[in-house]
C-alpha cells in the first residue's frame, strides 16, 4: 500500500531549520544605542545641565557681590564718620587755634587712642598750610608730626570742598591705605583737616576664606584690594572681554596686568593653577557707589563641571538603562513570537501528519472497495456465466437452425433467427458493460448522479439473481429523475449490495417481495429497500456496518458489503440506516439511503 499524497519523509516535530536563530538586530539596536545614543544623550544632558548651573552660578555669583560690596561700604562708611566727628571737636579745633605744645601733646594722645580703638593706620590733624600738627603716630619713628602732606589730594579735596578720599600709599609709612579726610572750620575760617587713614587687611583676611577670589580696582584699573596678595598692584587687562561698570581711565602704566586669560564665554576667566592646569571662573564687577571703585568676583566654575558631569553620567545611565530594558523586551517579544512560530509549525505539522495518515485511510478504503467489490463479482461471476451461457446456447441453436432455414430457402425464417441472434448479443452486450462498469475503479470527484439510473443499473446487475430467487421487485420511484451528490459507480455499488443482502435474506421464505421506494424533498432524498425476509436479529443491528460482520457461512459473505457502503455513503455526505420493518424481526428489513439532492448540470 502506497501512501496517496504528502511526499514529505517523516520529520521530528521541530524540523531542524525552526530551531530558534540568534535574534541579530535587538543586540544591533542595543549596541548603536550604547555606542551613538550614550555619549550623544550624556553630552546634551552634561551642556543642559551646565547652562542652568552656570546660571544659577551667576546668580548667586552677583548675590555674593552685593554681599561682599555692602561689606566693603560698610567698612569704609564706619570709618568715614571719625574725621567728621573730629572735625567738629573742640579741642581739635583748639590746637588748629592756638597749636601750643601742650595742645599737641594731648591731641597726640587722644589720637592715639582714637585710632588704636579703630584699629586705624593714622589718624591726623593737619593745618591750612598741610603741615601736620597732631599724629596718632606722633610717637613712632615714622610720625607724621611735622609733615607736609599738602600735596596729597585728599587734602586738596577736604580743603576745597570739605571732605576728600583718597586710597595711596604712605609716603613716610610706605604702607597702602584709605585716607579720608574733613575740613576742620570755624566761625567759616578753614582751621585745617582731619585725616584718617585706613588699611584693608583686615577685610582681606576676612574675605580670605571664602570661595571667591576678590579683588578692588580704582579708577586706573588697579587692584588695591584683594583676597590674592599676588594681584595687589595689578593692572586689569587692558582689553576686558566684558565691558566694566566703570571702564578704567588707564594709567596704569608699567604695572603688571593680572593674569587672566579669556576663554569660552564672555564672563568667564582661566588661571592656571599652582600645581599645572588651568581652572575657570566667572567674573561679575559691580561700581562702588562713587564710581570710584569697582568690586569684581572671580566664581570658580568647578560646581558647574561637576553637575554638568553629574548630569551627563545619569543620562548616560538611564539611556544605557532604557536601552537595555527595551532590548529585554525585544527579547521576550522575539522569544514569544518564535514560540508562537513553532507552535504554529508544529501544529502545521500535525495537520500534515493527519492529512497523510487521512489519505492512507482513504487509500486502504479504496483498496478495501475494491477487493469487496471482485469478491462480490467473484460470487456474482457463476449467475453470469450461467446468464451469458443461456444467450450463447440460444444464438448457437439460432445459428444452427438458420443454416437448415437458408438450406430450405426460407430467408424470411433465417431473417427472424438473425434479429434474435442480434437480440441476444444486445442483451450480452448490456451485462458486460455493466460489468465493466462495476469493476471501474470509483474517480473519487462527486457529482450529480441520477438514482433512477443507478437503481436501474442495479437491477440489471442482479437481474439472474432476482430471477435465480424468484424475487418479486416492486420500484416505487418519483416521474422525475432525482439527482443526487454522489458518484454513479458506487452509488451502484451500493445498491448491488443492498439488493443483493436482500436477495439472500429472503432465500427460502414463502413471500419473496423487495420494494424499492424514493421519496425526495427539502434538499434530501431518501431511498428505501425493504424486502419480505428474516430481518436482522437485535443484538446484530448495532454491529451490522463494522467490518467483517456477516451471519452467512464461510464462502458465502466477506462481511463487508454494509460497511463499505456505509462509508462510500458518509463519503456523499449521505447516510445509511438499518431497521426492521414495523420495528422488530420477522417483518423483514429495510435499509434507508439518506443523500443530498442535487441539481443536474449540463
Ligand atoms: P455479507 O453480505 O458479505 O455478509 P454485508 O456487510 O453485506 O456482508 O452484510 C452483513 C450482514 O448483515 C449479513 O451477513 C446479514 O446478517 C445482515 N444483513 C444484511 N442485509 C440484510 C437483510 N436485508 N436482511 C437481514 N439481514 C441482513
Amino acid at each position: 500500500m502506497t501512501p496517496a499524497t504528502d511526499s514529505t519523509p517523516p520529520s521530528p516535530l521541530l524540523p531542524a531549520r525552526l530551531l530558534p536563530r540568534a535574534p541579530e538586530w535587538p543586540r544591533r539596536l542595543l549596541l548603536a544605542a550604547l555606542l551613538l545614543g550614550v555619549p550623544v544623550v550624556a553630552a546634551l544632558a552634561a551642556g543642559w545641565a551646565a547652562t542652568l548651573a552656570e546660571a544659577d552660578l551667576r546668580d548667586s555669583a552677583q548675590a555674593q557681590l552685593a554681599l561682599y560690596n555692602a561689606n566693603l561700604r560698610a567698612e569704609l562708611e564706619r570709618h568715614a564718620a571719625v574725621p567728621l566727628a573730629l572735625a567738629q571737636d573742640a579741642e581739635v579745633k583748639a590746637l588748629l587755634a592756638n597749636p601750643t605744645p601742650a595742645n599737641i601733646d594731648h591731641l597726640n594722645r587722644k589720637l592715639e587712642d582714637i585710632a588704636g580703638a579703630l584699629g586705624a593706620l593714622a589718624l591726623y590733624v593737619m593745618a591750612p598750610s598741610g603741615l601736620t600738627v597732631a599724629a596718632s603716630n606722633w610717637d613712632s619713628a615714622a610720625s607724621f608730626v611735622g609733615e607736609n602732606f599738602s600735596y596729597r589730594p585728599y587734602f586738596r579735596m577736604a580743603i576745597d570742598q570739605g571732605e576728600g578720599h583718597h586710597f595711596a600709599l604712605g609716603t613716610t609709612s610706605l604702607v597702602p591705605g584709605y585716607y579720608t579726610a574733613h575740613r576742620v572750620v570755624a566761625e567759616n575760617r578753614t582751621l585745617g583737616a582731619v585725616v584718617l587713614k585706613i588699611g584693608f587687611d583686615r577685610l582681606e583676611r576676612a574675605w580670605a576664606p571664602g570661595q571667591e577670589k576678590l579683588l578692588v580696582t580704582d579708577r586706573d584699573g588697579v587692584v588695591f584690594i584683594t583676597n590674592v596678595p599676588s594681584w595687589r598692584y595689578h593692572a586689569l587687562p587692558r582689553r576686558l572681554p566684558i565691558s566694566l561698570p566703570v571702564p578704567p581711565e588707564g594709567t596704569s602704566e608699567g604695572l603688571d596686568v593680572l593674569p587672566w586669560a579669556f576663554g569660552g564665554a564672555s564672563d568667564r576667566i582661566a588661571l592656571e593653577e599652582k600645581g599645572g592646569g588651568t581652572r575657570r571662573y566667572l567674573l561679575a564687577s559691580v561700581a562702588m557707589p562713587d564710581g570710584d571703585w569697582t568690586l569684581h568676583s572671580l566664581t570658580s566654575l568647578d560646581p558647574v563641571t561637576a553637575r554638568a558631569q553629574v548630569a551627563g553620567l545619569l543620562a548616560a545611565a538611564l539611556v544605557a538603562l532604557g536601552a537595555l530594558a527595551a532590548y529585554a523586551v525585544a527579547l521576550r517579544r522575539m522569544a514569544l513570537v518564535e514560540r508562537l512560530a513553532l507552535q504554529e509549525e508544529s501544529r502545521a505539522e500535525l495537520e500534515r501528519r493527519v492529512a497523510a495518515a487521512t489519505a492512507d485511510l482513504r487509500a486502504a478504503e479504496n483498496e478495501l472497495t475494491q477487493a469487496a467489490k471482485l469478491a462480490a463479482l467473484g460470487q456474482m461471476s457463476a449467475g453470469i456465466a450461467h446468464e451469458i451461457n443461456q444467450p450463447l446456447a440460444a444464438m448457437r441453436s439460432f445459428a444452427d437452425n438458420a443454416v437448415v432455414l437458408l438450406e430450405r430457402g426460407r430467408p424470411d425464417a433465417v431473417r427472424a433467427n438473425l434479429g434474435e441472434i442480434a437480440e441476444l448479443t444486445d442483451r450480452m452486450a448490456a451485462i458486460t458493460r455493466q460489468l465493466k462498469g462495476f469493476a471501474r475503479r470509483a474517480s473519487g470527484t462527486l457529482g450529480p448522479v441520477s438514482i433512477h439510473a443507478a437503481v436501474g443499473q442495479a437491477l440489471a446487475l442482479l437481474e439472474s439473481k432476482l430471477r435465480r430467487e424468484d424475487v418479486t421487485v416492486e420500484t416505487d420511484l418519483p416521474d422525475r429523475p432525482v439527482w443526487v451528490v454522489g458518484e454513479d459507480v458506487r452509488l451502484q455499488q451500493v445498491l448491488v449490495n443492498l439488493i443483493g443482502n436482500a436477495a439472500d435474506a429472503m432465500r427460502g421464505c414463502p413471500v419473496r417481495r423487495l420494494r424499492i421506494a424514493l421519496v425526495a424533498a427539502e434538499g434530501e432524498a431518501l431511498l428505501s429497500i425493504a424486502d419480505s425476509g428474516a430481518g436482522i436479529a437485535e443484538a446484530d443491528l448495532p454491529r451490522l456496518f463494522v467490518p467483517f460482520f456477516t451471519t452467512k457461512e464461510a464462502g458465502e459473505g466477506l462481511g463487508l458489503g454494509l460497511s463499505i457502503s456505509h462509508g462510500i455513503v458518509e463519503d456523499f455526505g449521505g447516510s445509511l440506516t438499518a431497521a426492521n420493518r414495523n420495528g422488530t424481526p420477522g417483518n423483514g428489513a429495510v435499509f434507508t439511503l439518506r443523500l443530498k439532492t442535487t441539481e443536474q448540470t449540463a
